[in-house]
């Protein structure tokens, strides 16, 4: 349907030497030759304006790009730095129509992008990730279902798609936690529950939606790996993050994470499976748990670059938002070395608000660009709201307690909680 009213859209007039590589790549694609490297100076499109739109913009820019950024916001972050704002829905037919005619490759910056608009752009354009691999990640049911079928150890789960399905789940995944299928994110959409009568209340408070049903784990630490992959098949990993939550939401990455070196080792090699399994191209988030200090489970998959990748920035060869462009670009992927440890800290919109919900004020950032290898990054957005991701601190430090203690002074002069909690100060493992 999408398609046949995209197919009468009005075509604009076509950059020539993108339209040649867009030949070039759609013939590449038919044949299984290798892609043309798209060269910089070449429009790059984008679905979704978020943070992690805005850095692959900036990403993009300094490679030489242009990017056109397809978001329904009027200042949304990427909107705001991207080359061209098209500021319309991800299905609207004359925006997606002027990616396909202006742009010599597509990707996006968030799972619930409509696997229809990305295959829509995948008849002319070269898209990365492609429209399967995003399907799957997008909801959790065929997440799940496609990680268990590959042999990769999940939390116990079950699949509710009815209330007979939430009555009638097995009591081995109690506790648990129900999660809607669809459009959870920072602890959104979930539901922690100890009896059946509480999985059937929590599937009737989710309106009935398909849901999965998972086993609660104790866990000993969560961690992410970043991987990314070419067409050749390729994969580059870059090292493993310690993830420390604060009500659902991401509050610090510690890298390298201070787990034994076999460990990391299998979770590298874990991730980087994962991506070879989805024949995944482009840049990948594995998020997984770690069960008595020594089973890897994995947690969920984004197709996409992730929050706990945000040190790569400033703290490896290649950030992965670069890597994103080197992809999509089909050009070779750049190193994943780190360089320096680091702690990322993320600034929510909390910090804005001093006790006067109605009168946010700015924190005052010059306590933290006074620790003089703290990086900060702001993303540009007009309101903060409790919760909301307005930015990132990566402390980089000679030495990975250095980077620790600066997160903890960060964390402190500017009120996020946590600051003295054990796990910023001991070994993951033992202090959790
Ligand atoms: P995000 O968008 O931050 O990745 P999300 O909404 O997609 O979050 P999950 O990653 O599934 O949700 O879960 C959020 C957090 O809840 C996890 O990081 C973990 O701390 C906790 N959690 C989720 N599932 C389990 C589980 N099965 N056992 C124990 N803790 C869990
Ligand atoms: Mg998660």
């Amino acid at each position: 349907m999408i398609a046949s009213s995209l197919g009468r859209a009005t075509r604009s007039v076509a950059n020539v030497a993108t339209r040649s590589n867009v030949a070039a790549h759609s013939s590449a694609a038919r044949t299984g030759a290798p892609p043309v490297p798209i060269a910089p100076g070449a429009w790059l499109g984008l679905l979704g304006g978020g943070q992690l739109g805005r850095m692959f913009c900036m990403a993009a820019q300094s490679l030489g790009y242009r990017v056109a950024v397809v978001d329904p916001g009027k200042d949304s972050p990427a909107g705001t730095v991207a080359d061209r704002h098209l500021e319309a829905d991800y299905l609207d037919p004359p925006a997606l129509a002027t990616l396909r005619d202006t742009c010599a490759a597509a990707t996006t910056e968030f799972e619930n992008v409509p696997a229809a608009a990305l295959e829509f752009l995948a008849r002319e354009l070269r898209v990365a990730p492609g429209a399967a691999s995003v399907a799957i990640a997008q909801d959790r049911i065929s997440e799940k279902t496609f990680l268990a079928g590959g042999g990769f150890a999940v939390a116990p789960f079950a699949v509710l798609r009815s209330r007979a399905d939430a009555a009638s789940i097995d009591d081995a995944l109690l506790p648990g936690i129900v999660k809607s299928a669809r459009f959870g994110y920072d602890g959104k959409g979930q539901v922690r529950v100890k009896t059946r009568d509480e999985v059937v209340a929590a599937f009737d408070a989710m309106l009935q939606s398909p849901a999965v049903l998972e086993r609660r784990i104790a866990l000993s630490a969560e961690l992410s790996v970043i991987v990314a992959r070419d067409d050749a098949g390729n994969v580059a990993v870059w090292p493993v993050a310690e993830n420390l939550h604060r009500d659902g939401i991401l509050d610090v990455s510690i890298v390298p994470a201070r787990i034994p070196a076999e460990i990391a080792a299998q979770a590298r090699t874990l991730a980087a499976n994962v991506a070879t399994a989805l024949d995944y191209r482009g840049v990948l988030c594995v998020e997984l748990f770690v069960a008595d200090d020594t089973r890897l489970i994995v947690n969920e998959i984004a197709p996409r670059p992730h929050n706990s990748g945000h040190y790569t920035i400033d703290a490896c060869v290649t950030s992965q938002f670069e890597q994103q462009a080197r992809v999509v670009a089909a050009l070779p992927m750049g190193a994943t070395d780190q360089h320096t440890p680091a702690v990322m800290v993320n600034l929510l919109g909390d910090i804005w608000f001093d006790g006067d919900e109605a009168a946010p004020r700015e924190p005052d950032w010059t306590r933290v660009l006074a620790h003089a290898s703290a990086k900060l990054h702001l993303y540009g957005k007009r309101e903060p709201r409790r919760g909301r991701k307005m930015g990132h601190v990566t402390c980089l430090g000679a030495s990975q307690d250095e980077a620790l203690a600066m997160a903890r002074a960060i964390k402190r002069e500017l009120g996020i909680p946590g600051d003295d909690a054990p796990a910023l100060r001991g070994s993951a493992t033992k202090a959790r």
